[in-house]
């Protein structure tokens, strides 16, 4: 049932983006429909109706929690996904994100969106940086080995809300595919114009309050996920408390068209002439539009900056003559600031944090929406992994251990970033202008200049659910089918359907090859033997690994003759990798699915493994 959603009672709708401030207008954005929930429909909801309880609630339908939802789906779990708003990005405001990383592309293709992404987006690798006139930098990212192998870019940039579209539509159609759920509901309960307006939690589940226009109600939820953005009221529903840092650089966007195009590549000014020498961005993204971010002085007036006459003049400046409506049309104008912050926690009790609910970065590297996209991704499969049975609860705490070292790993690097665009005046403005002067002429410099570091997956040290060998994130890269035929990485971990991935390499001996399909069983664990070319397979599920980029991406240096294996999650995080099928790969094992003593037991009465 769909109803008008102005009914009085739901206040409407405030700007959730949480930078503190974005403003601008020009995109027309989708408005989904309000359906009442299961709660009201309910002929006497209050009186006679338990409150329903829900594996998974998701609240927030941002970037990060479209992707969790959507991943979770992939994996079999019901979930309800609340959002206060109607729309994707942030109405009436910002666009927001446009660039995404090769890991979240690599998220995106296994989710089923990277098609439309890479059509609709643009690619590019090239980027330059300029000090006034003079080049003081340039990076080719297909060039540099971390992005090397995958079967995917560097980057694509598009405006995020497309993202949000193509991800809501995904959603709709894994619910198509999975029909209604054992309670009528689909797999993915999507609700808009569904705020949630408090929380509270016990041992037995977390309640959830909703506001919606036809009327408020409760619900229960055995875990629920925070993707509210940085303005997150369940921070404080929770007591979570956060590292911060507040700056006061402000920037005003102009995207635009041009009627002769730029080359496409990200040029970078740090101290731009055209700006009264201060940075400036220019990159394209979709539908032919530039992304053109200048940075203001710190008392800018938002309102000031954005009047479209004070946009014009900037143009004009930038690019040295009068700009006619026909050269350059202004699609949308946004001022906006920044904050940097990391919540302490990621999890308290059943409520996990993802996205900018747990972490707010300078959006320079474009490391905000990425790391979101990563957290879901992180965090999906082990809630599938729990919910299903498959790993114990224990599973869940190395969402903390490994997202938060990323998350202030993210804030770390994005910090420097600002404050050598913005220095604070004395050493830091001395150390940046010397590397700008010694950039010009000498490459050892080059390395210093930071204009953002691009986001890279990033790497697990303090998780309890890698070992020391493990915590790297593995590329989608080429590999072969038994009968030749081209597959991706990507394929292998679809085909593991959530569950842990063996890969054994090299020759195996007759033992070893026995060990796979018991341990497969044993342990839930999908066992793949990977040849080089001229091996003969030993395993029932085998590969070829002709390029030698799978044993590469797994991070295995030992000889092509000899016997190697890597254990990866659903996530292409390694678990570990070791030499032998001996009991590292079982400690492996209760790592990855936090079950130490179920798969020790399990291993030890039915399967014996050695080389
Ligand atoms: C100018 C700019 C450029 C950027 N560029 C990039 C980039 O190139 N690449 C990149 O990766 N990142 C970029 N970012 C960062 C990126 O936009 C954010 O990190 C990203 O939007 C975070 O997504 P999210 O889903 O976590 O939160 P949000 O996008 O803020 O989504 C939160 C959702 O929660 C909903 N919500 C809020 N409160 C409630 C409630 N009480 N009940 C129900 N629903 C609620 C909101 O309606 C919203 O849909 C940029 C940011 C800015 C400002």
């Amino acid at each position: 049932m769909t109803m008008d959603t102005s009914k009085p009672g739901f206040a409407s709708v405030a700007f959730t983006n949480g930078y503190e401030f974005t403003q601008g207008s020009g995109y027309a954005l989708p408005e989904y429909p309000f359906t009442v929930p299961p709660e009201l429909t309910a002929a006497e909801p209050s009186a006679t109706t338990a409150l329903r309880r829900y594996p998974v609630v998701v609240i927030g339908a941002g970037i990060t929690g479209l992707t969790l939802a959507a991943a979770l789906a992939q994996y079999g779990v019901q979930t309800v996904l609340l959002d206060e708003d109607n729309t994707v990005g942030v109405k009436g405001a910002s666009s927001r994100g446009i660039c995404y990383a090769q890991k979240t592309l690599e998220i995106f293709k296994r989710l089923g969106i990277y098609e439309r992404i890479a059509a609709k987006g643009i690619q590019w690798s090239v980027g330059r940086t300029f000090a006034g006139d003079d080049e003081v930098y340039a990076f080719d990212l297909r060039q540099q080995q971390t992005h090397s192998l995958s079967l995917e870019p560097p980057f694509i940039n598009i405006q995020q809300f497309y993202i949000e579209g193509y991800l809501v539509e995904r959603i709709m159609a894994l619910n198509t595919d999975a029909g209604p759920q054992a309670d009528g509901q689909p797999l993915v309960d999507l609700r808009w114009s569904n705020r949630v307006t408090a929380l509270s939690q016990d041992g037995e589940a977390a309640a959830i309050d909703v506001d919606t226009p036809a009327g408020a109600y409760r619900l229960q939820a055995a875990h629920v996920v925070d993707c509210t953005g940085s303005r997150s009221p369940v921070r404080e529903w929770v007591g979570a408390t956060a590292t911060r840092r507040r700056g006061d650089d402000r920037w005003c966007i102009a995207d635009v068209r041009f009627k002769d195009t730029p080359p496409v590549e990200r040029h970078t000014w740090i101290q731009a002439p055209f700006n009264e020498g201060r940075a400036v961005w220019q990159h394209l993204m979709g539908d032919g539009v530039w992304r053109i971010d200048y940075q203001m002085p710190p008392d800018a007036d938002p309102a000031e900056i954005s009047r479209e006459d004070v946009v014009r003049a900037r143009l004009n400046a930038q690019f040295r003559r009068e700009l006619s409506q026909e050269d350059c049309q202004i699609v949308w104008v946004g001022p906006y600031a920044y904050r940097s912050e990391c919540l302490n926690a990621f999890r308290h009790g059943r409520v996990f944090f993802a996205g900018d609910a747990a972490h707010v970065f300078s959006p320079f590297g474009a490391r905000g929406g990425n790391s979101g996209v990563q957290d879901a991704d992180n965090l999906a499969w082990k809630l599938a992994a729990v919910l299903h049975g498959r790993a114990a609860e224990a599973l869940l705490q190395s969402y903390h251990e490994e997202r938060h070292e990323a998350g202030l790993h993210n804030m770390l690097t994005t910090n420097r970033t600002t404050r050598f665009l913005r220095p604070a005046d004395g050493p830091e403005r001395l150390f940046r202008d010397a590397t700008l002067g010694l950039a010009r002429q000498h490459a050892f410099a080059r390395q210093l200049v930071n204009t953002g570091r691009m986001s890279t997956p990033n790497i697990y040290t303090q998780s309890n659910a890698c070992d020391e060998t493990g915590g790297h994130a593995t590329q989608n890269v080429r590999l072969a089918w038994a009968d030749g035929s081209q597959g991706e990485l990507l394929d292998l971990l679809r085909w593991a359907g959530g569950r842990l991935l063996l890969l054994a390499f090299g020759p195996l001996s007759e033992v070893a090859a026995q060990a796979l399909p018991a341990l497969a069983m044993d342990a839930d664990v999908r066992c793949v033997q990977v040849m080089a070319s001229g091996e003969r397979a030993q395993a029932a599920e085998h590969i070829r690994d002709v390029q030698g980029h799978v044993r590469s991406t797994c991070r295995l240096h030992a000889p092509e003759s000899d016997l190697a294996w890597a254990l990866l999650r659903p996530d292409g995080y390694l678990v570990a990798t070791g030499t032998a099928l001996d009991a590292r790969l079982i400690h492996a094992l209760e790592r990855g699915l936090g079950t130490r003593d179920t798969t020790r037991a399990m291993v030890r009465g039915q399967t014996r493994i050695d080389r």
